[in-house]
């Protein structure tokens, strides 16, 4: 059976063959990082992990290149650290940590590469270079701006009309700006912002670009598949397309996937509104498998509302899941091989909820405890990323009732481990009795500090 996938570049399921099954190739827009991703940051995540992982299973593990990128200069980024008061480089680390965090916890493997924007700015320059001597950019008071409508098929992605956009009118364009429709490539960059060198003056990369030079990098030129959440694909798809089928002259990506938006408790998404759930809050309260289980339920083209409901209903159906697996021996239910059930759905588009629904099913059909039932049942699972702990320690997994603030915990551990080393006992003594309250149990193993709840 062949893979389909829906194209939003034809509109339609289209059969996926790849340029080379030797090297699938796949770019995902990745993090802007001046913040904690929230729930419909971690979407894609998990719906381009869940197709690394299918496309890993039909070419081989070794024969996908996944690569999604981590936009580490914006004006976001600059405004956060000046709100902040924060060095800018600090500021992405941290952010970047926080993001590999949360990527982990919802059980994503790593793309095989995740190049950072501010490490290929000489890629950048030479495609902004390219651009300029095919007059498809032009140079404006230390700006470099594509030309967008030198390009005739501008707008292809989207289905947006140049005439349409661009309408007679001049009126708030900027002054250096030729056409409204024009974008940046370059632009230059004030005082204590982040700068680099470049024959336009000092200055930093626009955001699309960013993507096309990396893409082109790792990829080449024409790549398989790119992806990213549906609010990119303008402007920032089609400028992608722009920029590189300009500079190239071939054809940039085959299939472009797009998952839908996300809303919360039925509403967008907004801080001033108290409805803006991070990836991180989540973590005291629920086990990564929780939030994955409930990001795939819904089709990923398919908007998503985020309720705690659904949280509460995946939570529940994995606590079933593996207090059942409990009673087996994990080696007992290692000689699993494909599962051809699982791999129709996911062939169909990704259709997560219909594999789910199959899992469901087997589950059911292994009650009698069937050691191959069983295990084809975990097998199915793990294809979707879930049921990869151990049963024990997921049951013994009690911190959504304690409300323990994990970061708080290593905190209080490294202060008393400096305590102990500095012999200073009374304080490592008096942190131990403050974790206690807190339903904390320490352990010490060969010089290592563990913890538990009680
Ligand atoms: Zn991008």
């Amino acid at each position: 059976m062949d893979l389909m996938l829906y194209d939003t570049f034809t509109n339609s399921k289209k059969k996926f063959e790849p340029i080379d099954p030797n090297n699938v190739r796949m770019y995902v827009c990745g993090p802007t990082v001046y913040d904690y991703a929230h729930v419909g940051n971690a979407r894609p995540v998990i719906v381009f992990d869940i197709l690394f992982r299918l496309l890993k299973k039909i070419y081989g593990s070794g024969n996908v290149t996944y690569v999604r990128n981590i936009t580490d200069v914006d004006d976001k980024i600059i405004h956060a650290a000046n709100d902040q008061n924060e060095d800018i480089g600090m500021l992405t680390e941290k952010t970047i940590n926080y993001f590999h965090d949360d990527a982990k916890y919802v059980g994503a493997l790593k793309p095989t590469f995740e190049p950072r924007a501010t490490e290929h700015i000489p890629e950048m320059i030479e495609l902004i270079e390219k651009l300029i001597s095919k007059e498809f950019a032009y140079v404006s008071d230390g700006n470099v701006l594509f030309s967008s409508n030198k390009f005739k098929e501008y707008g292809k992605l989207s289905g947006k009309n140049l005439d349409e956009m661009v309408a007679g009118s001049r009126v708030g364009v900027e002054s250096y700006k030729k056409e409204e429709s024009d974008f940046v490539l370059w632009k230059p960059s004030k005082e204590n912002e982040p700068s680099w060198k470049s024959p336009w003056g000092d200055g930093r990369p626009g955001w699309h670009i960013e993507c096309s030079a990396m893409s082109e990098k790792l990829l080449g030129e024409n790549f398989d598949i790119h992806g990213g959440g549906q609010d990119l694909i303008f402007p920032h798809h089609e400028n992608e397309i722009a920029q590189s089928e300009c500079a190239n002259n071939n054809k940039f990506a085959n299939y472009w996937v797009h998952n839908g938006f996300v809303t919360v408790e039925g509403n967008k998404m907004s801080k001033s509104d108290g409805n803006f759930v991070t990836v991180n809050e989540l973590k005291d309260s629920f086990q990564g498998e929780v939030i994955r289980l409930t990001m795939i339920s819904t089709h990923y083209r398919q908007p998503l509302n985020w309720t705690k409901d659904n949280l509460n209903e995946s939570k529940k159906t994995l606590d079933k899941w593996y207090t059942f697996l409990s009673n087996f021996n994990g080696d007992e239910l290692k000689d699993a091989n494909n599962d051809n059930e699982i791999m129709e759905t996911l062939l169909d588009d990704i259709n997560t909820p219909k594999a789910i629904s199959v899992l469901h099913q087997k589950f059911k059909d292994c009650q009698s405890g069937d050691k191959g039932l069983v295990s084809n049942f975990l097998y199915s699972a793990n294809m979707l990323g879930l049921l990869n702990e151990k049963p024990s320690e997921w049951l013994s997994w009690k911190k959504e009732n304690l409300n323990i603030n994990t970061a708080q915990v290593e905190l209080l551990i490294a202060q008393r481990n400096e305590a102990r080393s500095n012999k200073n006992f009374d304080d490592a003594d008096r942190i131990r009795d403050e974790l206690d309250k807190m339903g904390v149990i320490l352990e010490d193993q060969g010089g290592e500090t563990t913890w538990k709840v009680k």
